[in-house]
Parts: C-alpha cells; sequence; structure tokens
C-alpha cells in the first residue's frame, strides 16, 4: 500500500515537505477482515485544522475515500462491492467491515461515485443538517452562503433554492460566481473583487438576512453578521479563512447584533444525526436524479497528488467537490 503520512505539524499554510509518501506491506485480511483498493479519495477542509488535534507526526494523513473490496473474508462485504471508508491517505486498507458504509444501493447510473464523497456524501448531509436542523430555513426566506461555490456551499445554495428560498453567495473568482448563477443562485459576488462587502451584502438583500450559512469566519462574518434581519439563524459549519492562521485571532466583535437581534447562532458538527444519514443520503441523492441538485467536481488524477490536491482546495482552485482519482 502507498501512504500519505504528516511527516511535521502544518505552521501556517502546508508545504510539500509536511507530506511523506511511504510504501508499507499489508497484512493478509483475517477472518471477518477485508482487503480495500481506493478509488477516490477526498480532500476537506477539515483535514488542516483536525490535523493537530488527531494526528501526530508519522500519521497516515486523516480521511474518506470510495473504494473497492478486492479480497473479502467478511460476507457483508463481497468483492467487487463498493463502500465509503474513513481509511486515510492510503491506496490499499485491511479492516474489518465495522466503519464501512456501503454504497447506496440503486446509485444514479449515470453519476460518479466520487459523488459519495461530495454531494451524496458528508458535504451534503453537512448542507442538508445545517440548513434543517440549524438554520429551520423555510419558504420565503433569505439565505447567504460563503465559500457558495465549493462542495458544501454549493449544495447548500441549491437546496434553500428547492425550498424556495432567496438566495446569495459569494466565492473568490468570476468564473465560480457565473457557475452559481447557471445553479439558479439569486445573487452571487466575488469577494476577493468587490469594493465593499458591506454594499455588495446589502444590495443582494436590502431587507437583511434570515439565515446564514457560515463556512469562512472571521472578518466576513464581522461584516455579515450585522447583515441579519431580527431573529435570525446562524449556522457556523466552518471557518476556513482561519485554519492557516499561526496565532489565534480575535473572533469578530458581533455580541451586540447577537443580544439587539437576538440572533440565535449555533456551531455543528455534521455527525450530529448520523442516525438520520441513510434516509438524507436517500433524499440527496432523489434530489440528483431529478435535476435539482447539479453537481461539479474537480478531480485530480494519481494518488502521488494528493497533498497537491489538498493544498490547491485550501487555496480555492476547485469549484465543487475536490476529489483525487487514483
Ligand atoms: P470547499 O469545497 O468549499 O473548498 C474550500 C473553499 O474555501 C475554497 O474553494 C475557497 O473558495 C474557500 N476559501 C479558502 N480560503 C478562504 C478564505 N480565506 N476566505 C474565504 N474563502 C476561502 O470545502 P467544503 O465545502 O468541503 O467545506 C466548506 C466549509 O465547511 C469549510 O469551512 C469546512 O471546514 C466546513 N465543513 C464543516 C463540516 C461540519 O461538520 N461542521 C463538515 C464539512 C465541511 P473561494 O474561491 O470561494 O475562496
Amino acid at each position: 500500500a502507498k501512504t500519505w503520512v504528516l511527516r511535521q505539524h502544518f505552521e501556517g499554510f502546508p508545504k510539500d515537505s509536511d507530506f511523506e509518501l511511504r510504501v508499507e506491506q499489508l497484512p493478509e485480511p483475517k477472518d471477518g477482515e477485508v482487503l480495500l483498493e481506493a478509488v477516490f479519495l477526498s480532500v476537506d477542509p477539515y483535514m488542516r485544522p483536525y490535523s493537530r488535534v488527531r494526528m501526530k507526526e508519522g500519521d497516515v494523513m486523516i480521511g474518506t475515500q470510495v473504494a473497492k473490496v478486492i479480497q473479502s473474508n467478511n460476507s457483508s462485504y463481497p468483492v467487487g462491492s463498493y463502500v465509503v471508508a474513513r481509511s486515510g491517505w492510503r491506496t490499499h486498507t485491511v479492516c474489518d467491515g465495522a466503519e464501512l458504509v456501503r454504497l447506496l444501493s440503486d446509485w444514479p447510473k449515470d453519476c460518479p461515485m466520487s459523488l459519495a464523497l461530495g454531494s451524496i456524501g458528508m458535504p451534503g448531509l453537512t448542507a442538508l443538517y445545517g440548513l434543517e436542523e440549524v438554520c429551520q430555513i423555510k419558504p420565503g426566506e433569505t439565505l447567504l452562503v460563503n465559500a457558495a461555490a465549493g462542495a458544501v456551499g454549493s449544495v447548500v445554495g441549491q437546496i434553500a433554492k428547492i425550498k424556495g428560498c432567496k438566495v446569495v453567495g459569494s466565492a473568490g473568482s468570476d468564473a465560480k460566481v457565473a457557475y452559481l448563477k447557471e445553479l439558479g443562485f439569486d445573487h452571487v459576488f466575488n469577494y476577493k473583487t468587490t469594493a465593499s462587502l458591506e454594499d455588495a451584502l446589502k444590495t443582494a438583500a436590502p431587507d437583511g438576512y434570515d439565515c446564514y450559512f457560515e463556512n469562512v469566519g472571521g472578518p466576513f462574518s464581522s461584516v455579515a453578521i450585522p447583515q441579519m434581519k431580527a431573529f435570525g439563524r446562524i449556522a457556523v459549519c466552518g471557518g476556513i479563512s482561519l485554519y492557516n492562521d499561526t496565532a489565534p485571532q480575535n473572533g469578530p466583535y458581533v455580541h451586540l447584533h447577537m443580544i439587539f437581534k437576538q440572533l440565535k447562532m449555533e456551531g455543528f458538527l455534521v455527525g450530529r444525526w448520523e442516525h438520520k444519514n441513510e434516509e438524507s443520503l436517500r433524499r440527496l441523492m432523489a434530489w440528483v436524479k431529478e435535476g435539482k441538485l447539479k453537481y461539479k467536481e474537480h478531480v485530480t488524477t494519481g494518488f502521488e497528488n494528493m497533498p497537491a490536491s489538498f493544498m490547491g482546495m485550501l487555496q480555492g482552485e476547485n469549484t465543487g467537490k475536490a476529489i483525487v482519482k487514483v
């Protein structure tokens, strides 16, 4: 098996020398175990902050993959079946079935299996739960989402449109802005080139926002939160603008807006609603099949390009889900 290891903890933005490609000999699968071969691997923002808390130097990089069972001593996972596995950045894995999730049956024939790492996977679930469970979004409401052209953001905006909401999104390039317009977002702007973020947010929704799906954090939030309507809801999903900071920053100063507008702001992790995952994935899959949930993927080929794909995603190279195809 080939693996990518965290050679040394990231300091600031990750660099090539923080990763090391290793080759390891795997044991034969024992009773109840299977041998997996990675087909698609996911690179996700969480890998950056989690590297500090979940990994030691020398550990295999954490991550999820779509893998094919190529040897099996476990009747639940026959040879030739496909699973979603939390195996990390590795081409081959020997494991028991405990942590494996089978790909949904009746997977749409014209959809790549990599969607199980994107719109019909963890990022799709994150979008759905953040909107329904945290924001409790209602038809007719106005939603703001940032990193809107990414894996989570693009699903957030489309589900909100399905629910009859007005959707405002921000993204980091004109090509992303054009893509989001194609997806049916009502207002989109490039946060890197807009003269004033405050003006852009006000122009897009002069009456303010009912819901804010927060992926970015930092200064963006400081400007966005004052644009909330009374009794607005903020789903704090991520803060990617802060993940590579070396010194902890002071949070945005938003308390007065929180108090006087009686806002609800709640952080969440997608795993909170794990018990609903199968049903939720089926809902996402149905929208994909009906053409209501469109997707784009940013596919990099070659396991050796995992670090480049990860760093590219952190810099915004991806429109839609960033995926590595072995
Ligand atoms: P994306 O596909 O959106 O990729 C990351 C994107 O973030 C980039 O394409 C880039 O787009 C944007 N970005 C990078 N740096 C900055 C910056 N400094 N300011 C603004 N935008 C930036 O990733 P995901 O959809 O997988 O994740 C989106 C967010 O959701 C992340 O914060 C992630 O941590 C969070 N998340 C949280 C989960 C949870 O359970 N709470 C689960 C999954 C994801 P651009 O060109 O627009 O700048």
